[in-house]
């Protein structure tokens, strides 16, 4: 089968690998330009965090992102072996604890641990914080080298990937057209919505973290990211906008507070880059798989491109070869059409 693929995000790079692998004969076209080094304007997979956190969002998520989320760590080890599985850490301020009994109460997959569990598994945090939750199957990776790595895979499957082409299922010769343009599918997907995030990239050679920690906090939860050689992605803002442009000087103030609290060298740390985009989300904030006619449009991955990307895909290309229907992920209307 001939199948076009809209967008090379997350979901995009994801759903023309898992189709190409079945035999389906793939183009992936990209409105963007070819990647270099620089940041990616339009593109929301550029500026993640890269946590796999499955269990840590169940705090404000169902538990179909739980479910779907966790055989995404896996599939993320095969294909990018620096995929670290090292868990994830929460910690509070002394006076914020009853934050983290709330975020216990509200997830799983857990194990506390007192100052001197914490200064087994990272010891510069064990001064500053005598409890923490520590989800030890949680799993982080380096989004942009993942989006890469996906990127190579399809070279060796022989798939072209065209970039700078602003593509339109319409007008695209292929027997199945599947949409993974993010926000900007918004011209048929009209119940989209935009969640703005902004991030830093810090450097400082005085810090060593090597799993990710979140800092509960009653008005900005926010989080690290470890991204190797004295790198650390601080992310991230998740406000109701839709502004990718501009990035406020309170919240990096805010952003860069919460990392100051979790290790006082943030504050000596260097600045190398300051990054915003708009997370695609439906209104309950669950990834959709939506037929019209001939095209599957695969998007509201909000805060979770990451960690959904890999099952999503999976459904994604059984859906387009094998007429497959996944209920947990079709609207009501749609599953009725499709799944009887
Ligand atoms: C600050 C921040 C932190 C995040 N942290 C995490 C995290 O830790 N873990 C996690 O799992 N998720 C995280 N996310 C969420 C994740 O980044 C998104 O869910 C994911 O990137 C969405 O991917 P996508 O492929 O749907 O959209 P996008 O990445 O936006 O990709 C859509 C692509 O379609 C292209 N396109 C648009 N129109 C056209 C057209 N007409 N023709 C051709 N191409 C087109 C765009 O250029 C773009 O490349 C974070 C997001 C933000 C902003």
């Amino acid at each position: 089968m001939r199948v076009a693929v809209i967008g090379a995000g997350v979901a995009g790079l994801a759903c023309a690998v898992e189709l190409a692998e079945r035999g389906a004969q793939v183009q992936l076209l990209e409105r963007a330009p070819p990647p270099l080094s620089g940041g990616r304007t339009g593109q929301c997979s550029w500026f993640a965090g890269g946590m796999l956190a499955p269990w840590c969002e169940r705090e404000h998520t169902e538990e179909l992102i739980a479910t779907l989320g966790a055989p995404g760590i896996e599939w993320w080890r095969r294909r990018l072996p620096s995929t670290a599985r090292q868990g994830t850490l929460v910690v509070a301020q002394a006076r914020d604890t009853l934050e983290l009994t709330r975020f216990a109460r509200r997830t799983a997959h857990w194990q506390w641990l007192d100052s001197a569990g914490l200064q087994q598994l990272e010891p510069e945090l064990s001064e500053r914080f005598d409890r923490a939750l520590f989800f030890a199957e949680e799993a982080h990776l380096d989004p942009r080298a993942a989006l890469a790595a996906l990127r190579e895979r399809l070279l060796e499957l022989g798939v072209p990937v065209q970039f700078g082409v602003d593509a339109h299922a319409s007008a695209l010769d292929a027997e199945v057209t599947v949409d993974c343009r993010g926000l900007a599918a918004r011209d048929v997907l009209t119940d989209l919505r935009g969640v703005k995030g902004e991030m830093l990239l810090v450097h400082s050679n005085e810090i060593h973290l090597s799993r990710p920690v979140r800092i509960l906090h009653p008005r900005i939860p926010m989080y690290i990211v470890p991204r190797g050689l004295g790198h650390y992605m601080i992310g991230a803002t998740s406000i109701e906008s839709e502004d990718a442009e501009r990035i406020t000087a309170r919240s990096i103030i805010e952003l860069l507070n919460g990392a100051c609290v979790v290790h006082p060298a943030f504050g000596e740390a260097h600045i190398v880059e300051l990054g915003t985009q708009v997370r695609p989300a439906f209104a309950d904030n669950l990834p959709k798989l939506r037929w019209h006619e001939r095209t599957l449009y695969v998007n509201g991955l909000y805060r979770h491109g990451y960690l959904l990307a890999p099952m999503l895909a999976q459904m994604a290309a059984e859906a387009v070869l094998n007429d497959a229907c996944y209920p947990e992920v079709m609207d009501a209307h749609h599953r009725q059409r499709r799944c009887s």
